[in-house]
């Protein structure tokens, strides 16, 4: 360790309580990198302050020396976001995990950013409420890490991505001053949206110590539909249908026809008839009109061809249907070995182009490129398998990926939707944003973090 590292460590050493740093190397080495199991670096300490102010104190330590500070929630992200840097402090908010307050007549809860989505949603269902963000990972992922990504899930048909769930902040700046971003007020137009920049912006522009966040009305009881379709074509005839219908499904996910060999083969129990080229699931959780919600969801199915249509009434059933969806990662990692995860957005309309394009690539490159996903809000996760003991399928499935970037930009998409930048995305964002925007954005990251101590080389 170098001096100056050394006195940043006394430095911490004296700021936090004992207990509260880790700088042994085998125990650093676990911690520093997130599900992409990328990392650009290697951490210098981890820290884990139990208090705003022990925020502060890490920061102004940092700031001092220039050091970069990674913000860590669960390590659950997907792009390196939450990775170490070389020379890094990494702040864990795991100590940091009370849920302050829940007040029914505002309808908001205040909590801690280390505090789970699970744990918060639990506690809101408690209080006869319901917080909407929904993250597969919920049981692990933060809400700092959430609103740090602006995590997005299945239910954003209907409630949209944490953004829309987020009232304030209270932020550390990269100088280490504390400061709450708006009134907790449902309606605040006082001066910029600095919350919002703050959503989303992956621990570059500062770190949430305190979040405020709207809760809902209890929805009623979940209930859906799933459908097999002879066509993927004839599936998004569907689910365009359900999607623009007067009250919006609460989810409505897509599988096509090489997710459902894969889930054939990957275990029989599911059922999949060899005819199905779709399949869709459709759930509602309104708490009036949900018959008539369930009776549109078959109609369309049956308008649009499907082959066979299910219902599930209770919550057994229900997780029934959704079986499929979750064995498909493993059923298509598996296929040939690994998989590229891609993260798309498409508006809607764009979605049968994109499908087409996918199978022309398919066929093109030789390779399997399904499209599956959020197919309501046009969020969808490419799954490229490949073997990547074969160099040259290999180079095809980054091919195919690239090439389904590209076209998803110009069809007026987005190269993620809900995962993020990190590390792993950057290069495309010179495709998806003008020099001027990009000039922009890095503008104002200088001007909240002038020193670029804050999750540098990442997001922008
Ligand atoms: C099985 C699985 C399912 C998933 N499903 C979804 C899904 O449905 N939708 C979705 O959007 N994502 C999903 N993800 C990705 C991931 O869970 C989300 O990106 C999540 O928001 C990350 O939360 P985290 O607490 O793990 O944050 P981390 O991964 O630790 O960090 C993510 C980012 O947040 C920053 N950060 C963390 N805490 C703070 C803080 N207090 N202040 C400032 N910045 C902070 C970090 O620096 C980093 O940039 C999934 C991941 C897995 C492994």
């Amino acid at each position: 360790m170098t001096s100056t590292a050394s006195r940043i460590v006394d430095a911490l050493r004296e700021a936090l309580p004992a207990g509260s740093i880790v700088v042994d190397e085998t125990e650093l080495r676990s911690l520093e990198r997130d599900r992409s199991g990328t990392a650009r670096g290697w951490a210098l300490v981890l820290v884990r302050p139990g208090s705003t102010t022990e925020v502060q104190a890490v920061v102004r330590i940092a700031d001092a020396h220039g050091t970069p500070l990674v913000a860590q929630g669960a390590r659950t992200g997907l792009a390196g976001a939450g990775s170490a840097v070389d020379g890094a402090i990494l702040v864990d908010f795991s100590r940091m995990n009370r849920i302050l307050r829940i007040d029914p007549l505002e309808r908001l809860a205040v909590v801690q950013p280390g505090v789970t989505v699970q744990e918060l949603a639990e506690a809101a269902t408690e209080a006869g409420l319901f917080y909407a963000p929904d993250p597969v990972s919920a049981e692990w992922a933060t809400i700092g890490g959430t609103i740090a990504t602006n995590a997005g899930g299945m239910r954003c048909i209907k409630y949209g991505v944490t953004r829309e769930s987020v009232r304030s902040l209270e932020v550390v700046l990269a100088d280490g001053s504390a400061v709450r971003t708006r009134s907790d007020t449902i309606k605040s137009v006082a001066g910029l949206d600095l919350t919002s920049l703050v959503v989303g912006s992956e621990g570059t522009l500062a770190l949430v110590t305190e979040a405020t966040v709207g809760l809902r009305s209890a929805p009623g009881p979940a209930r859906g539909a799933s459908a097999l379709f002879p066509s993927i074509d004839a599936a998004l005839a569907a689910a365009n249908e359900i999607a623009t219908a007067a009250s919006p499904p609460a989810v409505l996910e897509l599988l096509d026809s090489f997710a459902l060999a894969a889930i054939r083969d990957y275990d029989s129990t599911l059922e999949m008839p060899g005819d199905a080229r779709a399949w869709l699931l459709a759930v509602t959780d309104a708490r009036a009109g949900a018959d008539e919600e369930l009776a549109g969801f078959e109609r369309a199915f049956a308008a649009h061809g499907a082959l066979s249509s299910a219902r599930a009434e209770t919550s057994e059933e229900l997780d029934g249907l959704f079986a499929v969806r979750r064995v498909l990662q493993p059923a298509l990692d598996g296929y040939f070995g690994t998989a590229i995860h891609g993260d798309l957005a498409v508006p809607r309309a764009a979605l049968g182009e994109i499908v087409a394009h996918a199978a022309e690539l398919s066929e093109r490159l030789g390779v399997i490129v399904s499209i599956n996903g959020h197919v309501g809000d046009g969020n969808f996760h490419p799954i490229i398998a490949f073997d990547p003991d074969d160099a040259d399928q290999t180079r095809r499935a980054h091919e195919a990926h690239r090439e389904l970037l590209a076209r998803a930009h110009r069809l007026g998409g987005t190269v993620t939707g809900e995962h993020g930048i990190g590390t792993e995305k950057l290069e495309a964002l010179d495709e998806e944003l003008s020099p001027r925007v990009r000039e922009l954005q890095r503008a104002i990251k200088a001007a909240f973090d002038p020193k670029g101590i804050l999750n540098p080389g990442k997001k922008l």
